[in-house]
């Protein structure tokens, strides 16, 4: 102990009324940690790595009260007691952390703590992740201390006992109660059921045990397990004296549920926005660790050398792991960038004339707009180091060179115009017309050379 299992797969709810698309289904997609800890013992080894995380919480008497959030650190929480123990502090945080990382607006998110009428009776403190969108805020992730409910409660119908064994320092003598079970009584009384009793009974601890036998000397009757009735004469209490080398406990359970479907669907729209200059230019500002394409290829203009250089980058780029997708679409290269936008690819690389002399490509960043222009020879570790994070844009913004480029919807002609080339551009129209259409879309029809073109 502690012991911890994690998985992901179908959760199930017999919701009454689905409704709120993705956000009130009857089946979705649900990942889990079960951890297991000793019941007096919720401590967390990592917990100092997230102590002075500050998170806002919105505690069940603020929610009765002010009806105002706090922000506390993590360690505040627990110290004052908000939060119940370590444990389940350190897995609030852990998803606070996970859900900025993937891009979850910080602003946006808070925890809200269950009020007991809503909490299950055996639960020791819930608190429920929160994300706000357009649906107002939406319970995103569960995160509960349910106590030693679900082993108890699986020992008690399947009548293994599910406890945990620890080995004494040094061992101890003890006299303690202890209950003892009348099998020729249990039998007949509960036929196939008599494994499940047992167990019940044996699971019991030294109190469960005196709170039984107090029970039975008063009325002759007591319960135990999932409802199993006793009577005085099936169980018989004596002490005993003994060398005790382990302490058996049955341990609690903490466990962080993260309802993916929610939190997509709450990340899709944070990540959502249209440019204040023009609404029609909508941008997915995906993080570059999220995005599922990293970097979009461009060239300036339809000309045929320039395909030469972005199929050798996008070849470059498949090789270290990068997704790319090559955009060479007619139309300006605003446009494609607009484009770009909307599928939240953080990266363009733009091929130009200026390639062709001196080697260097113009690097796009999508939330600013801003370009540097950088040499050919280090792009691949300018752009690995963005797209894992490991580097920021601002960064790579003043190792290079900033370059002024208007977005304009300017179409490829009079770019190419612009670059005084315009004549070599046409010269390869006819090449680029000639080019394979390997994907349509209903907003445009994507086109590469076939190979031999481009050479
Ligand atoms: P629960 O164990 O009921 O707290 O659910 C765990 C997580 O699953 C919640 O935090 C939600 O993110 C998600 N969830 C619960 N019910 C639904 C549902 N009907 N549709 C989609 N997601 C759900």
């Amino acid at each position: 102990m502690p012991f911890a299992a994690a998985q992901i797969g179908l959760g199930f709810r017999n919701e009454i009324a689905p409704r709120n698309g993705l956000l009130r289904v009857r089946e979705f997609t649900m990942a889990e940690i079960e951890h297991f800890v000793h019941p007096q013992r919720k401590q967390h080894p990592k917990f100092r790595w997230v102590r002075d995380k500050e998170l806002v919480l919105f505690p069940a008497d603020a929610q009765l009260g002010t009806g105002r959030t706090v922000v506390m650190t993590v360690g505040q929480a627990v110290e004052a007691g908000v939060v119940n123990n370590e444990t389940l502090a350190y897995f609030m945080a852990r998803t606070q952390l996970f859900l900025e990382a993937i891009g979850v607006d910080p602003k946006r998110m808070r925890f809200r703590q269950h009020l007991r009428t809503e909490m299950s009776h055996y639960a020791a403190d819930c608190w429920d992740m929160e994300i706000q969108s357009s649906y107002g805020w939406v319970e995103c992730v569960g995160h509960a201390d349910r106590s030693c409910y679900d082993l108890t409660q699986h020992a008690a119908k399947t009548g293994v006992a599910l406890v945990a064994s620890e080995r004494l320092a040094q061992p101890i003598q003890v006299e303690r109660v202890v209950a003892e079970a009348n099998k020729k009584l249990l039998g007949p009384a509960f036929k196939t059921q008599q494994k499940a009793v047992l167990a019940a009974i044996e699971a019991l601890d030294e109190s469960q045990v005196l709170a039984l036998r107090d029970a039975l000397a008063a009325s002759g009757r007591a319960v135990v397990g999932d409802g199993f009735e006793l009577t005085a004469e099936m169980v018989a209490f004596k002490s005993e004296k003994k060398t005790v080398v382990e302490q058996k406990y049955t341990p609690s359970v903490i466990e962080p549920s993260f309802g993916i479907g929610r939190i997509l669907y709450s990340l899709l729209e944070h990540a959502f926005s249209q440019r204040s200059a023009d609404e029609q230019r909508c941008v997915m500002a995906f993080r570059p660790r999220v995005a599922p394409i990293k970097v979009g290829l461009f060239r300036l203009v339809n000309h045929a050398p320039f395909d030469v250089v972005v199929e050798e980058l996008r070849q470059s780029l498949a090789l270290a792991d990068v997704a790319v997708r090559v955009d060479s679409s007619s139309g300006s290269v605003g446009r494609r960038y607009a484009r770009a936008d909307e599928l939240g690819i953080p990266f363009g690389v733009t091929v130009d004339f200026q390639t062709l002399v001196d080697q260097s490509v113009t690097l796009r960043e999508r939330d600013s707009m801003a370009q540097v222009r950088l040499p050919l020879s280090a792009l691949l570790p300018t752009l690995t180091a963005l797209v894992t994070e490991r580097v920021t844009w601002e960064t790579v913004s003043k190792r290079f060179m900033v370059v002024k480029v208007s977005e304009a919807d300017d179409d490829e002609d009079s770019a190419a115009a612009s670059a005084g080339a315009s004549a070599n551009a046409g010269a390869n129209a006819a090449a680029d017309n000639a080019a394979t259409t390997l994907e349509v879309t209903p907003r445009a029809a994507f086109s590469r050379p076939a190979p031999t073109s481009t050479r």
